[in-house]
């Protein structure tokens, strides 16, 4: 087994903190990555506080990982000691189903291995995350990164990159569209980014007046604070598509009242309470509500080429591990700007 450090919860009501375990050693497809960043996304916050029912512990979050290939197994071929790599939120799935052979492996139907808090491919040993040294990943999960770019911004790609990547090309967001977004926080930026470089008019939906600066300066055209509820009126039936980012509990109707006839609205973030849906909001005008999950691999490996392409990159503020808890307090505060990514340097330390 390979050793490996990292910081780790131990249950919902602990604070992350230092934790030794172990990796597995190389089979022929896997790679050994060191980790050089990892991004840190409210997933993790509402996995380790058990938000979703669905947490077990020890954990070690972080599924926005950027790293350097240190070995490789003896049938690895898309990857040579040295290369930049990327891992995002799965790191194996089934590989049989429709789903898998679909490439959308995060769907598949035996179920993914997710890259933390989540169980491999035999379904009994745990994964753990990005907030540590070293990760051991098979080939085919692993993501290629172009090295002229600045990786500490790369990270948070392959989360929240790609989660807004993702449904913004499969409902075909261009230009002469308006799109909405909901939330400026780590996904929202992103939006923000893509909607803008896809040529739509983009408008930011935020609880916090003093993100409009930055948001105009991300590529938004237009800033609306929601709980201007006259403002917002002013808007009503004149929207294409609008992506919702928010990680804490509120109206969805607000934004649906929005939408053009027929309009989309897609829901990505994932707040600890259903949603409540005035049906009227549907009926009266064909809207509809879908959700999306991350992307496969294949359209995470397009999404990354076309940021290298574009130069688009997260906006990010770096901490040392050290810092983590306090990071994750000021997210809760929507106090982020826009995406913490941790120096994993800073283990050592
Ligand atoms: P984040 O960086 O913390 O940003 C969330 C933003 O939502 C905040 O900055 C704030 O923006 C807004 N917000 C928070 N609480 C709110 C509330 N109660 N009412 C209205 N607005 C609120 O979070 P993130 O990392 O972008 O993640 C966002 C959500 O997406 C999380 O629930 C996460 O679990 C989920 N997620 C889903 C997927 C997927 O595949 N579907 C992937 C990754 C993450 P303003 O200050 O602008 O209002
Ligand atoms: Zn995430
Ligand atoms: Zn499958």
């Amino acid at each position: 087994m390979i050793k490996a450090h990292g910081y780790a919860v131990k249950n919902s009501k602990d604070q992350l903190s230092p934790f030794q375990f172990e990796r597995r050693e190389l089979k022929v497809h896997d790679i050994l990555i060191e980790i050089l960043y990892c991004g840190v996304c409210h997933s993790d916050i509402h996995q380790a506080r058990n938000e979703w029912s669905s947490s077990n512990y020890p954990m070690v979050p972080g599924h926005e990982i950027v790293g350097r290939v240190k070995q490789i197994g003896s049938k690895v071929n898309k990857f040579k000691v040295g290369d930049l790599i990327g891992v995002g939120c799965m790191v194996d799935s089934c590989r049989a189903c429709e789903c898998c052979h679909e490439g959308v492996e995060q769907f598949c139907e035996k179920g993914a291995s997710f890259t933390y808090n989540s169980f491999e491919q035999d379904q009994k040993t745990p994964t753990y995350g990005g907030y540590s040294d070293f990760i051991v990943v098979d080939e085919k999960f692993s993501l290629k990164i172009a090295p002229s770019l600045d990786l500490a911004r790369v990270a948070p790609l392959l989360c929240a990159g790609i989660t807004t990547y993702s449904p913004l090309r499969q409902w075909n967001v261009s230009k002469g569209q308006k799109v909405g977004v909901v939330g400026l926080g780590g996904l929202g930026h992103m939006a923000i980014k893509f909607a803008h470089s896809f040529g739509a008019h983009v408008t930011l939906f935020t609880t916090s007046p003093s993100k409009r600066t930055d948001a105009l300066k991300l590529g938004a055209d237009e800033v609306l604070i929601s709980k201007d509820l006259e403002t917002m009126a002013k808007h009503n039936k004149s929207f294409d598509f609008i992506l919702d980012t928010v990680s804490g509990n509120h109206d969805i109707n607000l934004y649906l009242q929005l939408l053009k006839r027929k309009g989309v609205m897609v829901l990505v973030g994932v707040p600890t309470e259903p949603a409540q849906l005035n049906v009227g909001n549907l009926i009266f005008a064909q809207r509809k509500v879908s959700g999306s999950l991350i992307g496969g691999v294949a359209e995470t490996q397009e999404m990354l080429d076309y940021c290298a392409k574009h130069n688009i990159l997260c906006d990010i503020e770096q901490i040392p591990i050290q810092k983590i808890n306090e990071a994750y307090e000021r997210m809760l505060k929507s106090d982020v700007k826009y995406r913490f990514v941790i120096d994993m340097s800073s283990l050592k330390k």
